[in-house]
């Protein structure tokens, strides 16, 4: 098996019946890059750019978010790199950023988008570099925690603003860049229809998704045997925001860890995702479940999941039907 897996390395993750599905990277680390670089990843989904505001007092300038994204873009070519500004705020405080303020619900409260949007010079230093980078590869900005329309408009007036600096600094920078919103509140999941008119790509946090739309705390153990992503109501966001996607003719993707399980790889490429990102020692194993089924019996199994009525129901059928192929 490791030998079948490892032959497989520079092929792609392709059914039986010639279905691609793209397999990529989550990175948070440039420690990790080069190991990434050899798991087979066509480029990174998801780079968490969190640590480089961590255990340090000031927020990163404009320059060094620029040689992060271009050095990654050089690593990487000439696949895309998917950067997501700054998810910081909830369990992820960072001095430079911090407000000090305790909040009494910090899973709702200032993190991700909305502290980009009240921290703003920090964002645009962040979207600046990052508009500058664009000029050296296939960049693509996503936004993390985008609740509505007008946390998305928001955003795109702070990428009209940064650009406008650039401008002003006689600073080369892309004149078009790919952006796109990470779908990890159940509102966005809903109105993906909405959302996918607008932007560039879209892409599913599950892990968020999942606690917030069951109303369990990642990081609470009393809850935490609630935590179920076959759960009917994520099964039916995943299929929302899939439809909604080819409908407006832009990718979905699903980057939290769901897409690292490959007990789940065959309900996701069914219920329509044809990009995954994950930690990339997850990908050899995906990569060997898709080349080794078709996609008519992941749309089948996909289906019959999206009838149960309990999470319980949809984990036996996926389960049964996972061990007697594999
Ligand atoms: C997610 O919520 O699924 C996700 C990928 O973001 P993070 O785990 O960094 O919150
Ligand atoms: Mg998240």
């Amino acid at each position: 098996f490791e030998q079948k897996i490892h032959k497989e390395h520079a092929l792609p993750a392709q059914t039986f019946d010639g279905e691609t599905v793209h397999l990529r990277a989550n990175l948070a680390l440039d420690e990790e890059i080069d190991a990434a670089r050899h798991s087979g990843a066509e480029g990174v989904g998801l780079y968490r750019t969190e640590f480089m505001f961590m255990n340090r007092e000031n927020a990163p300038s404009e320059e060094e978010h620029y040689r992060s994204a271009k050095a990654l873009l050089q690593r990487w070519a000439p696949y895309p790199v998917r950067i997501r500004t700054f998810d910081l705020g909830s369990d992820k405080q960072c001095p430079s950023l911090s407000t000090g303020e305790v909040e009494a619900n910090p899973a709702m409260g200032l993190r991700s988008m909305r502290l980009a949007l009240r921290r703003r010079e920090e964002f645009l230093a962040q979207l600046r570099g990052l508009l500058r980078a664009a000029l050296h590869g296939p960049l693509q900005i996503m936004l993390p925690l985008v609740s509505g329309l007008e946390e998305l408009a928001a955003g795109r007036e702070a990428f009209n603003e940064a650009r406008a600096q650039l401008v002003d600094q006689g600073m080369p920078h892309a004149a078009h860049v790919s952006v796109g919103v990470m779908i990890e509140v159940p509102s966005a999941a809903v109105i993906a229809d909405l959302l996918a008119r607008h932007v560039d790509f879209m892409s599913i946090g599950s892990n968020d998704l999942i606690q917030y739309t069951l109303a369990i705390d990642r990081e609470n153990d009393d809850v935490n045997y609630l935590y179920e992503p076959l759960h009917p109501a994520i099964l039916r966001m995943i299929k929302l925001t899939c439809d909604a996607g080819a409908k407006a003719g832009i990718p979905v993707s699903l980057c939290g860890e769901m897409a690292a399980d490959p007990r789940y790889t065959w309900v996701l490429v069914g219920l329509g995702l044809r990009e995954l990102s994950m930690q990339a020692s997850a990908i050899p194993v995906v990569k060997n479940i898709i080349r080794s089924s078709s996609l008519d019996e992941m749309e089948a199994l996909a289906a019959a999941v999206l009838e149960s009525e309990t999470g319980d129901h949809a984990r036996r059928l996926v389960l049964d039907q996972i061990s007697e192929r594999f």
